[in-house]
């Protein structure tokens, strides 16, 4: 206990002094979230293109000097993550075939835990993506579009029930299982099988994908709303974060400004905290209200309010500190060479999830 107070004193005034640097020299929270959410687009597509060649290598047979495969690639391999992380609980050992996937997956829910389901508004593509298409659809129908209420809640349960599938299957294994998984060629070769599932997407899957940018057009952020169990995790880490949206009910004027421009659809203007498993901490309500003071992110042990920009430094280092740490301590590239991932290729197609190479 008294650790965690002395932790919180020291929080206090660290936040104190970061803030007052921060208000006074960086871009508006909203430039940095734009900021990150293009960069994160141009390291994926690095990492897009830096598969390219290492597939081409592959599909040679190995000819000339093997190319780096992109270790950041296993960030879109979440329950291979999971399962790493229930590893790593397990054993203490960082297990090493794609141990960048688990330090990327950790550096995630760290930021949910900060921020909310912050990954979602200023790191993943597919957020991004949502939300240039909530824009279009805005100029299309001139207003938002959204599903009744009774239908809304229903399907919004989806994704948790998606996650639930795939947590009830992970939660129970035990290390030896987990083991049999993670040193499986099926988990060796994960990366580039969900490569090839979009570079040889097939007509089937090539529908289903457009017609879930169609839905997502129609209904802004249908996928994220209500079919992304990577969300529903980060949502539910983001309901324990101790920064939260607290709307000051003394000086609100009620203009409605701030619920009118929450993508998440949060009546914002109707309550005091932002509690909503469905926030993504995008910030746009507080950077949107008119009145100074009156809605503002605050930290709940320490009563602070923290400056949006500061937290979305803190995601960015949250990011940059995790990728750090694991190459620093070595566990980054996969330890699988090239070598060994050439001779496990012809037999992608048919590696079960247990199996030994
Ligand atoms: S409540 Fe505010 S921060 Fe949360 S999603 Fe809505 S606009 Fe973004
Ligand atoms: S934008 Fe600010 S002033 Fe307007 S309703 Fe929301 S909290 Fe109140």
């Amino acid at each position: 206990m008294q650790v965690y107070s002395d932790f919180l004193v020291r929080y206090n005034i660290s936040v104190y002094i970061v803030s007052m640097i921060i208000k006074n020299t960086s871009p508006s929270s909203q430039k940095l979230r734009s900021i990150m959410q293009v960069v994160f687009l141009f390291l994926i597509l690095f990492i897009g293109i830096q598969f390219i060649q290492y597939v081409a290598w592959l599909d040679s047979g190995g000819l000339g000097d093997a190319p780096r495969r992109p270790p950041g690639a296993t960030g879109f391999l979440p329950i291979a993550s999971i399962m790493s992380l229930s590893f790593l609980f397990q054993t203490g050992e960082v297990h090493s075939v794609h141990p960048a996937g688990l330090f990327l997956f950790i550096a995630f829910v760290i930021m949910s835990f900060i921020a909310g389901k912050s990954f979602c508004s200023w790191v993943c593509p597919f957020g991004l993506l949502s939300e240039l298409l909530e824009k279009v659809h805005r100029r299309l129908f001139k207003r938002v579009l959204s599903l009744p209420r009774w239908l809304d809640y229903p399907l919004r349960s989806l994704k948790y029930l998606l996650l639930g599938f795939f947590l009830l299957a992970i939660i129970p294994m035990g290390a030896i299982e987990l083991g049999h998984y993670l040193n499986s060629p099926y988990h060796a070769v994960a990366d580039i099988k969900m490569y090839r599932f979009f570079a040889q997407i097939t007509p089937f899957a090539a529908y289903v994908t457009l017609g879930l940018i169609l839905f997502s057009l129609v209904i802004p952020y249908f996928w994220c709303r209500y079919l992304c169990p990577y969300g529903a995790l980060m949502g539910f880490i983001g309901l324990f974060s101790p920064n939260k949206i607290k709307r000051n009910a003394d000086s609100c004027i009620d203009c409605g400004k701030c619920t009118k421009v929450c993508p998440a659809r949060i009546l914002v203007d109707k309550v005091n905290t932002v509690r909503s498993d469905e926030c993504t901490s995008c910030y746009q309500c507080v950077d949107t209200c008119p009145v100074k003071d009156t809605l503002e992110v605050t930290n709940f042990p320490t009563k602070r309010t923290i400056p949006t920009r500061l937290l979305g430094i803190t995601i960015a280092a949250t990011f940059v500190i995790l990728v750090g740490i694991g190459y620093i301590s070595g566990n980054w590239d996969s330890s699988l060479s090239a070598e060994k991932t050439l001779e496990l290729y012809p037999g992608i197609d048919f590696y079960l999830h247990t199996g030994t190479y």
